[in-house]
């Protein structure tokens, strides 16, 4: 059954996405579990997953601009400035696939989406108002970019190794675990926004995908269709979790399409498929490309970072478990 369901692109696209989100989940309760150990609550040490640095991306933005200005990797969170990496080389390679394939915030989006169509509740907004939701998102965005272009090396050198970035990664379970009163308004708001529209955080308010998607007009990659065989049936627009109206496009060269091809796996009449844009003449590419890429160049990345010794991070236990010793230390910066 399960090798059935991979035999289509949305099969394929929804396979990978449940595969990473079981990870992400495995990955917060290893995390869990290191910091229940730092703080005392726990006799037992578990190795601390690197991995979780992925959702540092301001702190990978600061360590990025380091790099390009010293060559110096980030040695306090190494693994969240590869992955960093990653998103940006796959945006440039494969479109947003990070936001559609990998990303757990992108695979939510996606199945409240699903779930919003199945209750009935799912409205495509007209593009004008679709263009002035997308808003915010890239004003956070342009404010991280011009705050990480504006500091100075010596600010960046101080905010890298301050206690407060030193502990993000426990900051962020401390905002999840247990969230109060606001975490919950806001969670609740953003499930019920996301049931309605489609993608609603990452269409509306997040600057990681907002710059991926900025990237990704430079993807070799786009889905066409073909107009001559297209019946207007509508199928794929109402598939595409991003609201894209692919059944008025002959190229799809949206700031949010993942390459998730959900769209071409609706399609009757198979009109709609992923093309190698690069020549005067677009060449077709097999639908598995997209997440078989996605896929190889994450563990092709991730072997490199860690046999390169890019991944772990070089932060003694012992200092990580006296900042935690004293939480106040790391509150604020
Ligand atoms: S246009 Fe197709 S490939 Fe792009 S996001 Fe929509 S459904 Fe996915
Ligand atoms: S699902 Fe296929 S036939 Fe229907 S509108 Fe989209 S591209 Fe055309």
């Amino acid at each position: 059954m399960l090798r059935d369901t991979l035999k289509t692109p949305s099969g394929l696209h929804r396979g990978i996405q449940i595969l990473y989100l079981v990870f992400s989940v495995a990955l917060g309760l290893q995390f869990a579990l290191f910091v229940a150990w730092l703080l005392g609550k726990s006799p037992l040490l578990v190795p601390r997953p690197p991995a979780v640095e992925a959702f540092l991306p301001i702190s990978a933005l600061l360590a990025l601009r380091r790099l390009i200005l010293t060559g110096n990797w980030d040695p306090v969170h190494p693994a969240g400035l590869a992955i960093f990496l990653f998103a940006l080389l796959t945006a440039l390679l494969l479109r947003k696939s990070f936001c559609g394939y990998i990303c757990p915030g992108g695979t939510l989006s996606f199945w409240l989406f699903r779930l919003g169509q199945r209750l009935g509740l799912t409205r495509n907004p007209p593009a004008w108002l679709t263009g002035l939701l997308a808003l915010p998102k890239y004003l956070l965005l342009a404010f991280f970019l011009q705050a990480t272009l504006r500091m100075s090396l010596p600010e960046l050198e101080a905010f890298l190794n301050a206690p407060f970035n030193l502990a993000a990664d426990s900051k962020m379970l401390f905002f999840f675990l247990p969230p109060d009163r606001t975490v919950c308004i806001v969670l609740a708001l953003l499930i019920l926004g996301s049931l309605v529209l489609p993608s609603f955080w990452c269409r509306c308010f997040c600057p990681y995908g907002a710059l991926l998607g900025l990237i990704s007009l430079l993807s070799p990659l786009a889905m066409r269709r073909e107009t001559g065989a297209c019946t207007g049936c509508g199928r794929c627009r109402r598939a595409c979790p991003q609201g894209i109206a692919v059944d008025r496009k002959t190229r799809v060269c949206s700031t949010e399409c993942t390459g998730c091809q959900e769209c071409a796996s609706v399609c009757p009449q198979r009109c709609l498929s992923l093309h190698l844009d690069l020549s005067p003449r677009p060449r077709p590419l097999p639908w598995q490309l997209m997440g078989a890429a996605t896929v190889g160049l994450l563990l092709l990345l991730w072997l490199w970072a860690r046999l390169s010794g890019h991944w772990v991070s070089q932060v003694p236990l012992e200092l990580l478990r006296s900042l935690h010793e004293n939480l106040s230390a790391i509150q604020h910066y």
